[in-house]
């Protein structure tokens, strides 16, 4: 079985990486072989994932194609599918996610819980919105297309902003009162086999109000953790997804759980499986689009993911300082994505930390923090 996975980032290097004991034909689709992937795997094909000749050509040859960036051209992916390929998450699916507007509908559709929400055109169209009193602030605003990393948020407080709203398709949400920000990984098989990994939680940083880390399992009530699963199952099938379906949620201060939205990939909330889980997010989603049986999501230890970014200040050859340091810990384990060159704030890997308690967690946190480094 040929598979083609669209990106060559870091989620697909781990995909890789997480697979190669089960020594499968994989390929990969990105521009240039000097990213993630393209340091460790055999099968790079160099052409862009949003276009649609490169994809199509690229798919040609593959059984089953699969992505790890939902920016890609599903045009392309349609086409492969009516020609007798395997696509995983289907054309269907990735047309609703990749819109956040779509998503929306889709959850209202579905009567699935998801905050308040009106969708515009543009700017404009919100700004009169407010003006002629259909719409207060504070709201969310959030592009349609192309947002990640919270680019495409913007969180408009006070009459000014409105001056800096992002510009294209939009949608408006209620600024939810939010008491943690929840996730949950499912997957999915072409069998219908379906399992779930451990609600994680961010925990933020009170001062910085940045997410300092994530930890699973969730310290949340068994009412919320099955809340939680159930949506994300829910959600899994009626996208009839293959492969995973990363779901996030908003815990608010009022109990209610909200899904803010979907990734049909692996997911920055699953970095800890490699190390903490009996089967790491990446190589189930493997065995689930490539119709494998799926693997044990149980957690062996409580886990914490530290993401760990290019220092502000430094741009240009990543150096990392502090490494030794770190490796002295016990049961910290790190994954840097061998990126070339580092940027202020640009991902350049995570750190996982087990542990038996949360306390010895986050003191192994502070020391990674204070000790090491990406650097130029
Ligand atoms: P992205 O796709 O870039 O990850 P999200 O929709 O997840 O964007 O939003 C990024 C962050 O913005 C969330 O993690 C949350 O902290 C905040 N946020 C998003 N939507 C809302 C909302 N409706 N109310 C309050 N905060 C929100």
């Amino acid at each position: 079985m040929k598979i083609g996975i669209l990106g060559g980032g870091q989620l697909g290097r781990m995909m890789f990486q997480e697979t190669i004991g089960l020594d499968l034909d994989i390929h990969f689709l990105d521009r240039s072989r000097h990213f993630p992937v393209g340091k460790i795997a055999q099968h790079f094909f160099e052409g862009d994932f949003t276009n649609y000749d490169d994809v199509l050509q690229f798919g040609l040859d593959k059984d089953v194609i699969t992505i790890e960036i939902e920016r890609v051209n599903v045009d392309a992916l349609e086409e492969l599918e009516q020609q007798g390929k395997i696509v995983h998450p289907s054309p269907k699916a990735l047309r609703i996610i990749q819109d956040k507007g779509l998503q929306k509908e889709f959850y209202t559709k579905n009567n699935l819980p998801t905050s308040d929400y009106t969708i515009y055109e543009n700017a404009e169209a919100v700004v009169k919105a407010v003006k002629a009193g259909e719409l207060s602030i504070p709201f969310v605003q959030k592009a349609r297309k192309d947002g990640y990393d919270g680019k495409g948020v913007f969180v408009v407080k006070h009459e000014n902003d409105l001056t800096h709203l992002l510009n294209g398709p939009c949608l408006v949400e209620e600024l939810v009162e939010i008491e943690k920000e929840l996730a949950v990984i499912a997957c999915r098989n072409t069998k219908n086999e379906i399992v779930t990994y451990d609600v994680v939680e961010m925990v933020f940083d009170p001062e910085a109000n940045l997410v300092k880390f994530l930890f699973a399992p969730a310290e949340i009530s068994s009412d919320i953790e099955l809340q939680c699963k159930i949506l994300a199952k829910t959600l899994i099938e009626k996208f009839e997804i293959s492969g995973l379906l990363a779901v996030e949620f908003f815990l608010t201060k009022a109990g209610q759980v909200l899904i803010n939205e979907v990734a049909p990939r692996p997911h920055n909330s699953g970095h800890h499986t490699i190390d903490a889980s009996v089967c790491s997010q990446f190589e189930n989603h493997i065995r689930g689009v490539a119709g494998f049986p799926l693997g044990n999501t149980e957690l062996y230890k409580k886990g914490a993911m530290v993401n760990i970014l290019g220092e502000e200040g430094f741009t240009g050859n990543a150096k990392y300082l502090g490494l030794e340091d770190i490796l002295s810990l016990s049961n910290v384990h790190v994954h840097m994505y061998g990126k070339e060159i580092t940027k202020p704030k640009r991902k350049m890997g995570h750190i996982n930390v087990l542990g038996q308690d949360r306390q010895e967690i986050e003191d192994k946190i502070d020391k990674i923090n204070q000790f090491f480094k990406v650097i130029a």
